[in-house]
């Protein structure tokens, strides 16, 4: 969520919230005319047919909506998120997004119930005691993740937490609650378990190159991937590196062994540049040149931010995203990354591991290819009321270079720019049509590229 509103958080008023359990006995979303399974004579019901598809049984969800109103009759303009009904309407959820809050529980339960702050989550995993607020239900468009695209297919996840304190924030029983959640939320919903599917804000692209500087960068370094895939029943992968040239690789380098330092500006103004003390991290900086001396990668769009700058994702392979080997040099490893080669220090290949993946590059004779932060359908698939949406490059790749494809899809587009009592399908038009995108993970962030720019390449 936004760093500047969450700051200005007054301290909230105790809030007296009703504990709504979200076991079978509340299934919100279910007729009540809707028969009841007959367990004894009848066929053994699907699981999830049974229990709350929104919140596991063995949690309990406190049931906070978030605000969904008219805010301006005049303007139309109406906050916090967007009703739907997906996946239903045609839109299908395929991301978890994992947030930090940026403030405490409180702060945050008035910010999303107030139209005006439109922003919104779906869930909210408190740091003490794994407590867990819904405001959302997972069938409505929330306005979390600073991209259309992303919002339209994702459920998003807040932790009670500050990026840069991680260590002190991230309990036990947080990671532990927001993996049951998300667990459940994956089977119930279609979500793969894997790191191209459940990913941080900090790894959803700006839509537009303006926007690439101001894009969020929560959970932050200090977020624990390794033990969350754990936790998540779906680990990263654990074979070992055997160094093939072009093959596809992760980083998984262990969390309380990687050891990094930085630098953060902290205070409310930001003007208090100071290291941050060395801790295990997620991340390994990554350089111009097999050198330790080496200038750190710089990103277009983060020009003049010193590199070590802890909010710097520019800069940052983070653990369990699919990679390309590019080159080795000695103990130096160069990934195709953000459309360069880009080094880091791997002794005896300690910190990667063997993945599999197919992989695509540009098709052959093209120069380079462009990279977008959304998969919209061309200008054609808008018929009235719905207008065109255009994209626009964000990134090239040069020819040659070689990402994992994390995932293909064809273009879509949620129209949906009025308040409404219900969902209404003909003012909330899901636009789709044809054109093929191939989902990679660019540099730090996640990125789609179209299928007919790009040719696949099987592993080596
Ligand atoms: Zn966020």
């Amino acid at each position: 969520m936004s760093r500047s509103l969450v700051r200005s958080f007054a301290i909230a008023q105790l809030l007296v919230v009703p504990l709504f359990g979200c076991g079978p006995a509340e299934p919100a979303d279910v007729a009540d005319n809707q028969p009841t399974p007959d367990l004894l004579s009848g066929p053994v019901p699907d699981l999830l047919s049974t229990v709350d598809p929104d919140c596991p049984a063995d949690l309990t969800c406190e049931d906070i909506p978030a605000a969904y109103k008219l805010r301006d009759a005049m303007t139309g303009s109406y906050g916090n998120y967007d009703v739907a009904n997906r996946p239903a309407d045609g839109q299908a959820i395929r991301y978890i997004v994992i947030h930090t809050t940026e403030g405490r529980w409180d702060g945050v339960v008035s910010h999303f119930q107030n139209p005006t702050a439109s922003a919104s989550a779906h869930y909210l995993v408190g740091s003490q005691a794994g407590r867990i607020a819904k405001f959302v239900a997972p069938k409505h468009v929330a306005w979390h993740a600073g991209n259309w695209y992303f919002n339209m297919h994702s459920i998003g996840i807040e932790h009670e937490a500050i990026a840069i304190e991680g260590k002190t924030w991230f309990t036990d029983a947080m990671y532990e609650a927001s993996a049951k959640l998300v667990r459940h939320l994956a089977k119930s919903y279609g979500v793969p378990l894997d790191r191209e599917h459940i990913i941080g804000h900090d790894e959803i692209p700006g839509v537009t190159a303006s926007k690439q500087s101001g894009m969020h960068w929560d959970p932050g370094p200090y977020w624990d991937w390794d033990r969350y895939m754990q936790l998540l029943l779906s680990p990263l992968p654990s074979d070992v590196d055997p160094g093939t040239d072009g093959a596809p690789i992760v980083l998984r380098p262990g969390y309380a062994k990687n050891l990094q330092k930085g630098t953060y500006c902290y205070g409310a103004t930001g003007g208090d540049c100071r290291d941050v003390t060395e801790s295990p991290a997620n991340f390994v900086y990554l350089r111009t040149a097999p050198d330790a001396m080496a200038p750190l990668i710089e990103n277009q769009y983060l020009k003049g931010w010193p590199g070590d700058r802890m909010n710097n994702w520019g800069t940052k392979l983070g653990t369990g995203p699919i990679y390309v080997r590019a080159e080795q040099k000695g103990d130096w490893e160069a990934i195709y990354f953000g459309g360069q080669k880009a080094w880091f220090q791997n002794p005896g290949r300690g910190l990667t591991r063997k993945a599999s993946a197919m992989m695509i590059m540009p098709k052959s004779g093209l120069p380079s290819a462009p990279v977008y932060g959304v998969a919209y359908p061309m200008d054609a698939a808008f018929m009235p009321p719905t207008k065109p949406v255009s994209m626009e490059k964000i990134y090239d790749v040069p020819a040659g270079h070689r990402y994992a494809l994390a995932a293909r899809t064809t273009g879509d587009y949620y129209w949906a720019k009025e308040y409404v009592a219900s969902h209404d399908p003909s003012k909330q038009i899901v636009v789709k049509d044809g054109t093929e995108y191939y989902q990679i993970h660019f540099n730090h962030r996640v990125a789609w590229v179209r299928a007919v720019d790009f040719e696949l390449v099987s592993t080596p």
